[in-house]
């Protein structure tokens, strides 16, 4: 499709944004469907989200994704949010209406596509989630919904932890919530059948990195789940060690994919190329 002042702008903002694979597997989307738009990537520092929503005003961006590190931050610019996005303050997904820009999260649709596939008895897995920023707090009602009844969120800022504590327990979820600092990740391993790393200790560029040490590492037991939200590198340092520990593991490329597909659903109104959209992003990773 040739690019014209016709052709409509969508994108992702984040910081960094080089990693990002949302732009191979929108626009082989909107290739596949022949739709005149574009997906582009932005690099916006924490201080120019301002400057950057009245420039997308300014050019009628259409809509784009929201990652690391503003899906809190950009709430304030939002006209209207959905009311889970709301309560776990992490929108990634914006669009323009005539009203000024909608908000909402798709990662937690994203990250139960993975896991309603597994038969498990999920009312009687506690998951320990590493990290509680946007992708970690999505994951915490994707958990939720799964069953969990209890799920154990570990972090390097109880400050932080304590609010979103507080916060859950304002609501009406089912699902009990307890924090811990990271000093003490190492009892929690050998009780944990599913971990979740939900930081971005490991993503490209720094894939020698893994938020486990090797001993801890050591402690996980066989057939515990380990699951990644990163998806560059695929699968990560950590996921590598787990695995070779005795873990199934399981990376976030189909979080990426169903997020990024029901996003594009919102933006153009068509049913997403969801296999279409896997196949490029594996074909880049
Ligand atoms: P975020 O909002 O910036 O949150 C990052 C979290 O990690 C925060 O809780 C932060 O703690 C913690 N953290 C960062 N560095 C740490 C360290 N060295 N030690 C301990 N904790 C650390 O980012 P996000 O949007 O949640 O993204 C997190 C990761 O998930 C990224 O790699 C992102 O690409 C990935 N992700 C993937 C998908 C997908 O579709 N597969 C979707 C969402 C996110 P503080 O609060 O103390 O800073």
């Amino acid at each position: 499709m040739l690019i014209t002042e016709k052709t409509q702008l969508l994108g992702i903002i984040g910081n960094p944004i080089q990693h990002s694979l949302s732009p191979v597997i929108q626009n082989q989307a909107i290739a596949t469907l022949n739709l005149d738009y574009i997906y582009l990537p932005f690099l916006v520092k924490e201080d120019d989200l301002s400057k950057a929503f009245d420039c997308f005003k300014a050019i009628k961006l259409r809509g784009f994704n929201v990652t690391i590190p503003h899906k809190k931050n950009v709430i304030p610019f939002l006209k209207k949010v959905t009311e889970t996005a709301e309560i776990i303050e992490a929108v990634n997904v914006v669009w323009l209406t005539e009203e000024g820009w909608h908000g909402t999260n798709t990662d937690i649709d994203g990250f139960l596509a993975s896991f309603k596939k597994l038969s498990k008895d999920w009312h009687n897995i506690t998951p320990l989630i590493l990290g509680n920023g946007g992708g970690g707090r999505a994951v915490t009602v994707g958990c939720s919904k799964l069953g969990c009844r209890e799920i154990k969120i570990v972090g390097r800022n109880l400050y932080k932890l304590r609010a979103f504590q507080e916060r859950w327990n304002n609501y009406s979820f089912a699902t009990k919530i307890s924090i811990y600092h990271w000093d003490n990740l190492s009892e929690l391993i050998p009780d944990s059948e599913l971990i979740i790393n939900a930081t971005p200790i490991g993503m490209s560029p720094h894939i020698k990195n893994s938020p486990l040490t090797d001993l801890q590492i050591s402690l996980i037991k066989q057939n515990t789940i380990v699951y990644d939200l990163i998806y560059t590198p695929s699968p990560t340092l950590f996921l590598q060690q787990a695995q070779k520990q005795g873990a199934i593991i399981i990376d976030g490329s189909e979080m990426l994919i169903q997020q990024g597909a029901i996003a594009f659903e919102i933006w153009t109104g068509k049913s997403a190329p969801i296999d279409i959209m896997l196949n490029s992003m594996l074909s880049k990773s």
